[in-house]
């Protein structure tokens, strides 16, 4: 799950940044070229105000001589000369006295009562033809000087530098759209881009592009949309490829236990008095398709870390009734299997079920199912646990507390669990050998499970000095190298196999 959902976040915030740059590169570039646009639109319109003071200079030599038809022929020719002219008018006290339109015609409705501007938008209701104007005035004496210049040229000179962008002419609180009539500036949120002229009072203005935009990210970047698609889908598969191959200890575990990696192996315990066969702890084993045999010491306290221990003593637990229900027959009456079993198991609220499906798979039979907790942990100070090992207890299991000796909380739970035997931690049994002090320390062990009326299982039998003592002791059950190291399951069915069920011997005792 972990190995296909981090790929896929990955590729996905690869796309995902890519399209942000790829869209912020688009942003930046249209918001250059639009600024730019701007400054050109503003040099060309400079241009066309430069024709009407070129103009204004004629009109003042005619304003100064009178409305002559000579005069007003040379307003006629100025205006036709200027390309983006369309009329000359002088005004004088308040009246229009010459124009550059024939017959000295006026097409704004009552010029005289425009403001003394030197440059403004007239909206088309202002004018005869309904065609908006740019009206740009210069006074004279008595009066003044009024060029109107024709909207469709404006329109132009913004539209030709690029088709795509909304400019607009902006003289005082009047604009001009490149489509539309002039309309008042409304102060709207927004504040719009601008650049002004240096030489006369307009400015072209622009809304602020949207930093976001779905057309123009599709329409001018998909080619880079598309390669950035394919560069987070081959990013995805990479990553996927390498976690696959580089996974955690944990990993691995998870996959063995899946794959049936961890499997039982079972090492006799033997009754000292008789020397038969007295049942079989079940060992983990990890077989390793690579690295071979890795210990339970190894492996154990991650399972039990991360939780793994539960799925793990499950399938152990499963592999066990497979292997040894079929041996059956083969077992002496009351054959002790012994699995070990970790506190946060324990713990859990499947322990209970999982332990009663393992009994299960034993019904009829006549076997004794033990379950080994370890006193190293200081968990069995815990009450619920404690209470599902009573219940367990209660069920017919039995209940053994490993490693007895090397914990400190064994002696605090023995008053709540119901024990049935103790295990003698090997650490005790090996320290005796045929020196005289040797065995100081697993004589006060002994002396206190005796003391507490425990029945005893000794670990870690190795040697004859070690076997001699505890029979001494009466000790009577035996677990160790000496009777036999863990062994798979066909070794054991071989053991099985060779002796009579009743003669089941790993030894033969001396008492005997
Ligand atoms: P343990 O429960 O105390 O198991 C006995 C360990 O002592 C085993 O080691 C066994 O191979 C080793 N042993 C037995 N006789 C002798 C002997 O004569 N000499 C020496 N030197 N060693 C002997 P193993 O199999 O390596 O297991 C180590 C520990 O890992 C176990 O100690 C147990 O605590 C844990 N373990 C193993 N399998 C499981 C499992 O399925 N579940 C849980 N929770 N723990 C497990
Ligand atoms: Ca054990
Ligand atoms: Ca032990």
């Amino acid at each position: 799950m972990r190995n296909v959902f981090i790929p896929l976040l990955s590729a996905l915030f690869l796309f995902m940044a890519g399209s942000l740059i790829i869209n912020w590169q688009l942003w930046h570039m249209a918001t250059m070229s639009t600024a730019e646009a701007a400054r050109i639109s503003t040099h060309k319109i400079d241009t066309i105000l430069n024709e009407a003071v070129s103009a204004t200079n004629t009109a003042q030599r005619v304003a100064e001589q009178g409305c002559t038809d000579r005069g007003q022929l040379d307003l006629g020719t100025e205006a036709a000369l200027k390309p983006h002219l369309r009329a000359i008018m002088i005004e004088q006290k308040g009246r229009i006295i010459c124009t550059s339109l024939p017959g000295n015609g006026v097409l704004i409705i009552h010029p005289e009562t425009l403001p003394n501007l030197k440059l403004m938008l007239l909206p088309g209701r202002r004018l005869l033809n309904d065609v908006p104007v740019l009206i740009f005035q210069t006074p004279i004496a008595n009066g003044r000087i009024m060029i109107s210049i024709s909207d469709a040229h404006l329109r132009d000179v913004m539209a030709g530098v690029s088709e795509g962008l909304n400019l607009s002419l902006q003289v005082g609180d009047h604009s001009l759209k490149r489509t539309g009539d002039v309309s008042i500036v409304a102060s709207s949120h927004e504040v719009p881009v601008m650049v002004s002229s240096t030489m006369f009072p307009f400015s072209i203005t622009w809304q602020p592009l949207p930093f976001f935009n779905s057309t123009r990210l599709v329409q001018q970047g998909w080619s880079l949309l598309l390669l950035i698609f394919f560069l987070s889908v081959v990013m995805g598969i990479l990553l996927r490829r390498y976690m696959g191959k580089s996974t955690t200890f944990e990993d691995d575990l998870r996959k063995a236990i899946t794959k049936g990696e961890i499997t039982p192996y079972y090492q006799p315990v033997v009754n000292g008095e008789t020397g038969g066969l007295y049942g079989v702890e079940v060992l983990a084993r990890w077989k390793h398709p690579k690295s071979g045999f890795i210990p339970p010491d190894v492996f154990i306290p991650i399972a039990e870390r991360s939780g793994l221990i539960i799925p793990l003593t499950k399938n152990l637990m499963a592999k066990v009734v497979s292997q040894l229900k079929p041996l059956s027959p083969k077992l002496p009456d009351g054959f002790h299997i012994g699995i070990n079993v970790s506190a946060s198991h324990i713990n859990s609220s499947s322990f209970i079920g999982d332990c009663h499906a393992f009994g299960q798979g034993f019904k009829g039979k006549k076997v004794k199912l033990v379950l080994e907790i370890t006193e190293r942990e200081p968990l069995l100070d815990n009450p619920h646990l404690i209470e599902n090992l009573n219940t367990l207890h209660d069920a017919g299991f039995v209940i053994a507390l490993d490693d007895f000796g090397t914990g400190y909380s064994g002696l605090s739970c023995l008053n709540n669990l119901a024990i049935d035997y103790i295990k003698i931690d090997k650490s005790f049994v090996n320290r005796v050998t045929e020196q005289k002090d040797s065995t100081m320390l697993l004589d006060c062990v002994i002396e206190l499970a005796k003391k507490l009326s425990l029945s005893i299982v000794a670990e870690g039998v190795e040697t004859k000095e070690q076997l001699d003592y505890l029979n001494r002791n009466e000790i009577t059950l035996l677990q160790g190298y000496y009777f036999g190291k863990p062994v798979s399951y066909i070794e054991l069915i071989k053991l099985l196999l060779s002796k009579p069920r009743e003669k089941i011997k790993l030894y033969e005792n001396e008492k005997m």
